[in-house]
């Protein structure tokens, strides 16, 4: 799995499913590259995400990177509050996740 795959999911019906699988599978390759690293990140229910625990998947989708940010010294953004109907919050959303993703799996190092 690529980071580049949970930048913005494509744009087919299953895409977001398809984004949210894989972007699951990148938080678990950072929590298992942080305990190589000696850090401890807790794992929390971001996936399967659905219409009806969406407001669950994102406040702990926000307490994961608040962790993952904080061991990485990173200075995180907001990923808690969006408005899924404006089109360019939610690019802005994506694409903030995924710079945080990214300068994460970057201090990590371990090719995540
Ligand atoms: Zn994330």
């Amino acid at each position: 799995m690529g980071l580049a795959q949970i930048i913005y999911p494509r744009p087919a019906e299953s895409g977001f499913q398809e984004w949210a699988w894989d972007h699951y599978q990148h938080h678990l390759a950072i929590i298992q590259q942080a305990s190589v690293k000696g850090f401890s990140l807790n794992q929390y229910r971001i996936w399967p995400v659905t219409q009806e625990n969406i407001q669950d998947f994102l406040d702990q989708h926000q307490q994961m990177h608040s962790e993952m940010d904080e061991i990485a010294n990173v200075q995180g953004a907001n990923l808690q509050d969006i408005d899924f109907k404006d089109k360019k919050k939610v690019d802005a959303w994506y694409w903030l996740n995924y710079v945080e993703h990214q300068s994460v799996a970057s201090f990590l190092g371990g090719g995540i």
